[in-house]
């Protein structure tokens, strides 16, 4: 076994600072080794000390972790940015050790707290707003989460109620290095990762969008048992699929997609413009004789299938009042719009970080029509700063 036994009270020590960690409990367990509640005697405070597996690959992917939470605490004030803080890093036996502020309860958690039955709309709001937050500044410095979901996102200590911090970059990347292909959790991987294509800041929020449903439904919004029952639910509920552009030039296309129809004649990069796509997602019989392998197909968890009539039905909220339900009703319109600008399939086309930001179901505003965000500045495009209109057709409605 490459974990270090723990018990209360054992002792990490950083040879370097002569800093003690007094191990109390156990706050997670993983495939890259264990996080422990520690007491550090000077400060009269605890902190998490995550422990690597002695083993080089865990130990070099930590490194990354490490490297990318201080380059962005030093770049941000990580208290207004709802990213965890690093505190120390030092070797202990051949472990990697990585202590982090002290926080609470993840966000999966409290949702089974509260039952599987879904956060009031005010806390949906609320976290979205913070986890936006975090998401522009990691945009800003070019960096990839790549494993955004709820487990990974802790309330603060109970001093800062209803605050929430990011954590877990052992699977972060920087944009222009983006060279794992396995990456997300399944339940939020976005269909880019999915398909094998080219990735960036995007797939976060993709995750992000699978975040906030879950968060109001209480259940994850793709809950794929496999990659090809994830596609399907995404196809189904969102009512679309991936754009023919990326599907003709996606690596795990014919994996799901079969070619309906001639593709020739296009000139390569020409996008199909027959207002039909000439791809479409395998039967699970055509998956099996394709693949030599029965699809892993997931039960349901909601009676509808599209996604403004699971937004619309679910939760039910029991007794609420007359007055209440307009206002309620009115918010779940709202964040149907919010949603389908999340998870978008063109990651082109969907929301960065600033414009979802600025979507009335964030910022509380009166929802009227059909949010049109602004359009997005690219960073020194070929030299000069060029904008591209997001949504020149102005936007989904139902
Ligand atoms: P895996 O990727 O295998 O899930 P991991 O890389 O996700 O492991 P972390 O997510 O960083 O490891 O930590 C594992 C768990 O430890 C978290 O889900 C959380 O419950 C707990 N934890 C991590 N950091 C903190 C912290 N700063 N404060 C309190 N609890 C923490
Ligand atoms: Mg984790
Ligand atoms: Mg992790």
């Amino acid at each position: 076994n490459s974990d270090l036994i723990l018990t209360v009270n054992f002792v990490l020590l950083n040879s370097d600072t002569k800093q003690r960690y007094v191990v109390k409990d156990i706050l997670g367990q993983g495939t890259f080794g264990q996080v422990a509640k520690c007491w550090v005697s000077e400060t009269s405070s605890y902190v998490a000390v995550k422990i690597i597996k002695n083993q080089p690959a865990y130990y070099q992917q930590a490194l990354v972790e490490v490297a990318i939470l201080t380059a962005l605490n030093q770049k941000f004030d990580p208290d207004e940015h709802h990213i965890v803080r690093i505190l120390d890093k030092f070797v202990y036996h051949r472990h990697l050790c990585i202590s982090f502020e002290m926080l609470g309860t993840n966000l999966f958690e409290l949702i089974r707290i509260n039952s599987f039955r879904g956060l009031p709309l005010d806390i949906v709001q609320l976290f979205s707003k913070q986890i936006l937050h975090a998401l522009i500044i990691m945009k800003e410095a070019g960096i990839i989460h790549c494993d955004l979901k709820p487990e990974n996102i802790l309330l603060s200590a109970s001093v800062k109620p209803r605050e929430i911090k990011v954590i877990d970059f052992g699977s972060a990347c920087m944009e222009d290095r983006t060279v794992y292909s396995y990456i997300q959790s399944r339940y939020y991987r976005s269909p880019e990762v999915v398909l094998g294509y080219s990735y960036t800041t995007a797939i976060d929020m993709w995750s992000f969008g699978c975040i906030v449903a879950e968060l109001f439904l209480g259940l994850p919004l793709f809950p794929g048992a496999s990659e090809y029952d994830l596609l399907k639910r995404m196809i189904e509920i969102l009512g679309g699929q991936p754009p023919d552009h990326i599907l003709r030039s996606a690596k795990n296309t014919p994996k799901f997609f079969r070619c309906i129809g001639s593709i020739h004649g296009l000139e390569d990069g020409e996008v199909y413009s027959g207002g039909r796509s000439v791809f479409q997602i395998r039967s699970e019989e055509e998956y099996e004789a394709n693949e030599s392998k029965k699809p892993v197909i997931g039960k349901r968890y909601f009676n509808y299938v599209k996604l403004e009539d699971i937004v619309a039905n679910y939760p039910h909220r029991k007794n609420l009042p007359d007055e209440e339900i307009s206002k309620e009703n009115l918010t779940r319109l709202a964040l149907i719009d919010f949603l389908r600008g999340l998870l978008e399939f063109d990651p082109v086309k969907r929301w960065s970080p600033l414009q979802a930001v600025q979507h009335p179901f964030v910022t509380g505003e009166h929802f009227t029509c059909p949010y049109k965000p602004p359009p997005e500045k690219l960073r020194n495009f070929g030299g000069q700063n060029i904008t591209v209109d997001h949504n020149p057709g102005g936007g989904h409605w139902f």
